[in-house]
């Protein structure tokens, strides 16, 4: 449908309907042409989770990764774990897209260098606000709750009231899930999708 999640939409449903862990790591892997390891499991097995294809995950990986090292490689060193991501190789069973409490226990990113985690949890008071503001989630005083959740450590909270604010009513549109939201980022995810649809 023309909500499926390609090499081609990748950008356009970052910016409407991913949570902001995800968001983060599409714009850390825009800017620097690639990703961590943690940051290529966690948003790696979210693209998955959201229906992008193993051919499609690896033309978007190989389109940013490939600015800053030859197609070889990328082949080399990159094919094979996007390849096992989707089950192609080894083993499957830990390769479920992580929920939201994997990601906010999980390790912390690196500041400037990596790109995974929640930052709600992983971003300090002041960074968090600037990339609300930045961003233009909500009014100042949507912004002012989503803080107050973080400054509690209530981080999974914080991005439901994200999600909240930036899809009015949604409570009200027919066919929108929000089981899970703030639990998952991919139930976040979906039901954006299906909010805007
Ligand atoms: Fe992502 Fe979950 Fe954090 Fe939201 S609460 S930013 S979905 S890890």
């Amino acid at each position: 449908g023309e909500n499926a999640l390609t090499a081609a939409t990748v950008d356009a449903l970052a910016d409407q309907s991913m949570p902001l862990c995800m968001q983060q790591l599409h714009q850390g892997l825009k800017r620097d042409h690639k990703l961590k390891h943690q940051g290529r499991l966690q948003f790696g097995l979210f693209l998955k989770g959201a229906g992008m294809s193993l051919e499609e995950h690896t033309l978007f990986f190989q389109r940013e990764f490939t600015r800053i090292m030859t197609s070889e490689q990328f082949n080399k060193s990159y094919s094979y774990s996007i390849r096992h991501m989707h089950g192609k190789e080894g083993k499957r069973a830990s390769y479920t897209p992580y929920n939201c409490m994997k990601i906010i226990f999980g390790n912390p990113p690196q500041s400037g260098v990596e790109h995974h985690g929640c930052p709600y949890k992983h971003f300090d008071d002041q960074n968090l606000s600037a990339l609300l503001t930045k961003l233009k989630i909500g009014s100042v005083a949507d912004r002012d709750v989503i803080m107050s959740h973080k400054k509690d450590g209530n981080f999974q909270l914080a991005c439901a009231k994200h999600f909240e604010v930036s899809h009015p009513s949604a409570t009200s549109v027919d066919g929108v899930n929000l089981d899970g939201v703030g639990n998952h980022p991919n139930a976040w995810f979906s039901a954006s999708v299906s909010y805007h649809n």
